[in-house]
C-alpha cells in the first residue's frame, strides 16, 4: 500500500512536469514559398519574439508574421532559429533546394566601368555608402504585406545570380534582374513603401532609387533615365517612380531591379509570389 502511494506520487509528479513541459513546447512554424536558393519566404508562428537566419535577426509582427530570404549560396542544410516571447530559443532544420544560375557574357562595356581607375574609386565608394546605407533599414512597418508587381514588363535580359563575365573579366554574380525596355518606359514601385534613396549619376547604378517595404526588405531600381520621386516619400504599389534609362554601367536601356532583405540579395521576381493564397506552405515543429 505504502509502495503504491509512493508510485502514485511519483506518477503525479511526472504528470505535472509533463504538463509544465507542454506549456512551452516547440512552436509550430508555417513557411510559405519555395525553399530554394535565392527565394523569399513568408513565415508565421504564435508567441514569437524574433527569428534568426544566416546570422541576422528578423522582426516578427504582432500577428506572428515574418519574412526572410535565402542567399544565392544558401547551404542545403540551414538552421532557422526562433525566439519565443518567453525567451526560449528553438531551432528548425530547413532543407534548401539548389537553384540554377547562368553565365552572363557581357561585351562592349566602356573599359572604365569594368576596370575603374584610381580616380573613379571615390565615386564607387560614394555609391557603395549610399546604397549600403539604404539597405540597412529595418522599419517596423509591414508594407510588404500589400503584395508586389513587376516594375516594368519586358524581356529578361539578365537573370539574378548569373555569373558575369564583363569584357572578359570574371565579376561578382548579378545581384538583380535586368528587364529590357525602351528609354522612357515608366517604372512602377514594385510595392508600397518609403523611398529611402534617390541618388543621381552613380558610377555603376546610374540614377538609382531604393524603396523600403519594412522588416528589412528593400527594392532597388537602377540605370534610370529620370527619377520622379523624392526621399522620404511614401509610394503605393504601381505608382510611377521614374523612367527606364541607360545610366551607369550598361550596354543598353534596361531596368536593373534588385531586392534585398536584411542585406541578403535575392530573386526579385520571387516577391510576386509572396504570401499568395495558393503558394506552397510547410509546417515545421
Ligand atoms: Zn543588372
Amino acid at each position: 500500500m505504502k509502495n503504491c502511494k509512493l508510485t502514485c506520487l511519483i506518477c503525479s509528479l511526472m504528470l505535472m512536469s509533463s504538463a509544465a513541459w507542454s506549456a512551452d513546447e516547440k512552436p509550430e512554424i508555417t513557411l510559405c514559398g519555395e525553399l530554394a536558393q535565392g527565394k523569399i519566404i513568408k513565415g508565421h508562428g504564435e508567441n514569437l519574439q524574433k527569428i534568426r537566419i544566416n546570422g541576422a535577426n528578423h522582426q516578427v509582427d504582432k500577428n506572428g508574421d515574418f519574412i526572410f530570404a535565402l542567399t544565392r549560396e544558401q547551404k542545403p542544410q540551414t538552421t532557422l532559429e526562433v525566439t519565443a516571447k518567453d525567451g526560449q530559443v528553438y531551432s528548425y532544420d530547413l532543407n534548401i533546394a539548389k537553384s540554377q544560375w547562368d553565365i552572363q557574357n557581357i561585351k562592349g562595356l566602356p573599359p572604365r566601368k569594368v576596370t575603374p581607375s584610381q580616380e573613379d574609386q571615390a565615386e564607387i565608394n560614394r555609391e557603395r555608402t549610399l546604397v549600403r546605407g539604404a539597405l540597412k533599414g529595418d522599419r517596423l512597418e509591414t508594407y510588404w504585406k500589400n503584395g508586389f508587381v513587376e516594375p516594368v514588363q519586358g524581356r529578361i535580359s539578365g537573370h539574378f545570380g548569373g555569373q558575369r563575365i564583363m569584357n572578359g573579366h570574371k565579376m561578382n554574380p548579378h545581384a538583380g534582374t535586368d528587364i529590357a525596355a525602351p528609354i522612357g518606359t515608366p517604372i512602377k514601385a514594385a510595392g508600397d513603401g518609403i523611398v529611402t534613396l534617390t541618388a543621381p549619376d552613380t558610377f555603376y547604378s546610374g540614377n538609382v532609387v531604393v524603396i523600403d517595404h519594412g522588416h528589412g526588405l528593400q527594392t532597388i531600381y537602377a540605370h534610370m533615365n529620370k527619377i520622379d520621386v523624392k526621399e522620404k516619400q511614401f509610394v503605393k504599389k504601381g505608382d510611377i517612380i521614374g523612367e527606364v534609362g541607360k545610366t551607369g554601367r550598361v550596354t543598353g536601356p534596361h531596368l536593373h531591379w534588385g531586392a534585398s532583405l536584411r542585406n541578403t540579395r535575392f530573386i526579385p521576381h520571387s516577391l510576386l509570389d509572396l504570401g499568395k493564397e495558393n503558394s506552397a506552405c510547410v509546417i515545421l515543429n
